[in-house]
């Protein structure tokens, strides 16, 4: 393993200078994330409490008072950890929000011990380092940081390390911080995860803020019959009745649109893309219908980003080889635009089935935001932080396919922004999969990122 003993000697000449923090604080960032990520705080069988405490032990050297941090859970192994860092209270706090639970991962799985920190090869490897370990450790390294240094804010800085983002559930930390602890939460805004640095070819292509997401609905479509014995079948049949529905429901698609979001996406996207797709990207924020189709059948992503998509997840139905069934029934899972309401997406649903036999009921109805307004002071301090560590790479304001804790946020009125920083192959995103790994570059560019954009935002005055 000569290779790898070599590895950080050479990286040093590798990373610049003014894009990383000064070596004292990229260390502690690192022992911060090395300690985080070597926690086991899987969703279902890790804790988060020994991650808080962990932070909390930090925070009380670094001099915080016992009366900035909280520490505390819906349950005693799913604790949550909130830090207070005082401003002059001018303006309302901005709260910096990473969760600390992780998905699952399986040593077999892996090439490493996803529970080992590991750098190799300008990678830092370890279940957790990209999803959201990371944002969680540079938030506690730059809040020490801020203190150290004398920073005096114009509002209070709230970091807010919180447990259970990954599947949710009765424990999950920003939703019962909320419930029990509002006041902890308050802020005017808040920047998470959800928005990264797209690379492409290793060249960087865009910084992602996340602005809005879409939300989730299930439902179960289902047909009862009386049955009979399937030597004397009948036209009223409940799996033709089912299938019928879901066929036309495969071809049917919901109407195509662009939102703020959207429409600010796209219209930058086609200065980044080349060619023909470059122009209808530039029709489609113009609204052009007909460009719309073309985008959508270039990608599944943009297609999902211009509409709300319903589709077939799971199939059960009948209970004998030699019965007509008595039961057929499909979940139809929902990602639904932000602007879209349920009754809409149900209706819809109802006319496409078109066969009163298919009952349609809802399973399950996540949290839905709103999307964020498209804050100029929040769009101009990415901007800034982007433009002094990666001139001429644009801001891409991005509606997130997927969800985040950031809908909880939103259904309680504070705007909520994914936005982070660590620049990663757009087509390696290891979230979730086996050997999740974060550039050593990326992390530390990060690291000065945020704390640049955390400085801007808790004194805007710096801007003009
Ligand atoms: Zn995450």
């Amino acid at each position: 393993m000569l290779r790898h003993a070599f590895a950080p000697l050479l990286l040093t000449f590798a990373l610049s200078a003014q894009t990383l923090p000064p070596e004292a604080e990229r260390q502690l960032a690192r022992d911060i994330y090395k300690e985080m990520v070597e926690i086991q705080s899987g969703f279902t069988t890790g804790a988060t409490t020994p991650v808080a405490e962990a932070v909390a032990a930090r925070l009380r050297a670094a001099g915080f008072p016992e009366s900035d941090i909280f520490v505390g859970g819906g349950i005693p192994k799913k604790a949550n950890l909130v830090v207070r860092y005082h401003g002059s209270g001018a303006l309302k706090p901005i709260l910096l929000l990473a969760h600390t639970d992780v998905v699952e991962a399986k040593r077999e799985d892996w090439s490493m011990d996803p529970f080992k920190f590991l750098e190799r090869d300008g990678y830092f490897y370890g279940r957790g380092t990209g999803d959201d370990k990371a944002q969680a450790a540079v938030w506690i390294a730059n809040l020490i940081r801020y203190k150290r240094e004398g920073f005096k804010p114009d509002r209070d800085i709230i970091v807010a390390l919180t447990a259970d983002e990954e599947g949710g559930g009765p424990y999950n930390g920003v939703d019962w911080l909320l419930k029990n602890h509002r006041a902890l939460l308050d802020a005017e805004f808040c920047l998470n995860e959800g928005g990264w640095g797209e690379m492409a070819g290793g060249k960087r292509i865009s910084n992602d803020i996340q602005v809005s997401e879409k939300y989730v609905l299930n439902f179960r479509f289902e047909v009862r019959n009386k049955g009979g014995h399937s030597s004397m079948p009948v036209p009223d049949n409940a799996i033709y009745h089912l299938a019928g529905a879901l066929d036309r429901l495969g071809r049917f698609g919901f109407p195509m649109k662009t939102n703020d979001v959207t429409r600010v996406y796209f219209e930058r996207m086609s200065k980044i893309a080349s060619g023909s797709a470059a122009h209808d990207l530039a029709l489609v924020a113009q609204g052009s219908q007909d460009a719309m189709q073309r985008v959508a059948a270039m990608s599944p992503a943009w297609n999902a980003t211009l509409r709300t998509t319903c589709v077939a997840t799971q199939l059960e139905g009948g209970h004998a080889v030699n019965a007509l069934p008595q039961l057929a029934a499909a979940t139809v899972n929902c990602r639904v635009l932000p602007e879209d309401s349920v009754e809409y997406v149900q209706s819809t649903l109802q006319k496409v089935a078109a066969d009163d036999q298919v009952s349609m009921h809802l399973v399950a109805e996540m949290t839905k935001g709103p999307a964020s307004p498209m804050r100029p002071d929040v769009l101009q301090a990415v901007g800034k932080a982007t433009d002094t560590l990666w001139p001429g790479v644009p801001v891409l304001p991005m509606m997130l396919m997927a969800a985040t804790d950031g809908r909880y946020l939103r259904a309680v009125g504070i705007p909520t922004y994914g936005v982070q920083g660590f620049f990663m192959d757009r087509d390696d995103i290891r979230f979730h999969g086996r050997d999740e790994r974060m550039g050593v570059q990326a992390f530390f560019e990060g690291q000065t990122f945020l704390y640049n954009l955390v400085k801007i935002l808790s004194q805007p005055a710096a801007l003009h």
